[in-house]
């Protein structure tokens, strides 16, 4: 009788090798989308997750999440499970943005659209892509160190370099550092990727950042708040307090902007981009038509894209922004 009941429950669409496409959803007729995560390394992939998840309930479809631990193969993998559990809809935050292609192809030999989710997945047909608009967040970064520091050594300790938007906020970055470069205002004197946006790899980075410049270094523009901490870890280390930046408002990044040891972050409003998603998501599963405001190309086609707005925080906004949009609460400051 199990059996009957299970196989009840699932629906018998054919794919194209005709093999009968099963739903494990618990109510087949809902839309069943798949959410693919990276990584849960930063708290904002936590919050992503879960502002997800619930907006997919809320507009009447199920989920499915599952977080590969940045493991290219156990992403792939995690992938083509949810293609066999029959998800209508794959929303992917891809580890490597060349190497996740092969998960917009299974998922498009199956009939699953694929929505690239904070990060590009590059070379692929993706149906749509939604992030925040990733070269400003790299310009805000340089912007308000600028603000206070304007001459001598910088050092660029950036993200992941398998991670398109990495590159993007590097782009965004340099863009504004280039006129001060150019005027000999300011020398790059050290400018490296971090491999799998790990603090403890951008503290050792610093580390040698440092020695090689007999810590001449004025300021430091930092990827992101993980990497921001591993930075000022080292700075610490020799007692040194310089401008860096970060991203991602952070707990501890935000505590470190309060102590001082931190000049900035990028807030970039979860609620809005996974609510986004989770709506883009039910209407690819129905191939229903959606609106979308930019096209974004990723090497192979212009995908449809929404890109949201990122907002610099530092010191004096903190409570107009992410304490107002309650991202985070004043007690979690304290
Ligand atoms: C995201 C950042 C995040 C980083 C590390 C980037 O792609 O845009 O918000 O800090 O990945 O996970």
């Amino acid at each position: 009788v199990m059996a009957m009941t299970f196989l009840a429950a699932c629906s018998q669409t054919t794919t194209e090798n005709s093999q009968p496409k099963m739903k494990l959803a618990q109510d087949d007729s809902k839309v069943y989308v798949g959410f693919s995560l990276d990584t849960l390394q930063e708290d904002r992939w936590y919050k992503d997750k879960e502002a997800f998840e619930k907006k997919v309930l809320e507009l009447g479809g199920e989920v499915k999440t599952l977080a590969a631990n940045g493991v290219d193969s156990v992403q792939i993998k995690q992938a083509e499970l949810l293609i066999a559990e029959g998800v209508d809809v794959l929303v992917v935050v891809p580890h490597n943005a060349e190497v996740s292609a092969e998960i917009v192809d299974k998922a498009h030999k199956a009939n699953v659209k694929v929505v690239s989710y904070d990060r590009l997945i590059k070379n692929a047909d993706v149906d749509y892509y939604i992030s925040y608009d990733n070269k400003k967040v790299g310009q805000l970064q340089a912007q308000e160190i600028l603000k206070k520091q304007k001459k001598g050594n910088f050092a660029y300790i950036g993200g992941a370099e398998t991670d398109n938007n990495a590159v993007l906020f590097r782009e965004g970055a340099m863009e504004v550092l280039q006129p001060y470069i150019d005027k000999d205002d300011i020398k790059l004197v050290f400018d490296k990727y971090t491999d799998e946006w790990q603090p403890e790899i951008a503290e050792t980075n610093m580390k040698q950042a440092l020695k090689e410049n007999n810590n001449d270094i004025q300021a430091v523009i930092a990827a992101n708040d993980g990497t921001a901490g591993g930075v000022i870890n080292a700075l610490q280390a020799i007692g040194k307090t310089i401008p860096v930046s970060g991203q991602d408002a952070e707990i501890t990044g935000l505590k470190r902007i309060l102590a001082g040891s931190q000049t900035m972050t990028v807030y970039k409003p979860i609620q809005v981009i996974a609510e986004d998603a989770a709506a883009i998501a039910m209407k690819a599963g129905k191939n229903e038509k959606i609106d979308t405001t930019a096209t974004v190309n990723n090497g192979k086609i212009d995908v449809p894209s929404i890109l949201l707005d990122p907002v610099a925080v530092t010191k004096s906004n903190i409570d107009e922004t992410v304490i107002k949009d309650k991202f985070i609460t004043e007690d979690e400051l304290k």
